[in-house]
């Protein structure tokens, strides 16, 4: 069996000492969701603060940076809360799907 060389973990003290990149490579990006999202993040653009951390966590790639603020792209968000959970200024609303 292959051995692999073993990895160091990278542990940073907080989020601030991280670059400024996605985290995720959005390999999800590929595959579009489907129908069985049940619910989807909203923003409320007035209370955002541009801090750009929804952007930095999502792990699908699906926000991106349009003047300042972040959209979210739906044909890829899979729905995950991730991006509402780590919004400092918490004025992202995970909201039920319309079916
Ligand atoms: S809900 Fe998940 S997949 Fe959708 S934008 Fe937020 S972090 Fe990305
Ligand atoms: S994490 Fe929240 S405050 Fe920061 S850019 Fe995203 S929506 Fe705006």
């Amino acid at each position: 069996m292959k051995k692999f060389k073993p990895t160091k973990k990278i542990v940073f003290a907080s989020e601030k000492e991280m670059p400024m990149t996605p985290m995720s490579l959005g390999s999800m990006l590929y595959n579009l969701t489907g129908a069985w999202r049940n619910i989807k993040p909203v923003i409320d653009k007035a209370a955002c603060i541009q801090c750009g951390i929804c952007w930095k966590y999502c792990p699908d790639t699906s926000i991106y940076i349009e003047d300042e603020f972040p959209v979210i792209d739906y044909d890829y968000c899979k729905g995950c809360g991730i991006c509402a959970e780590e919004c400092p200024s918490k004025c992202i609303a995970m909201v039920e799907e319309e079916k």
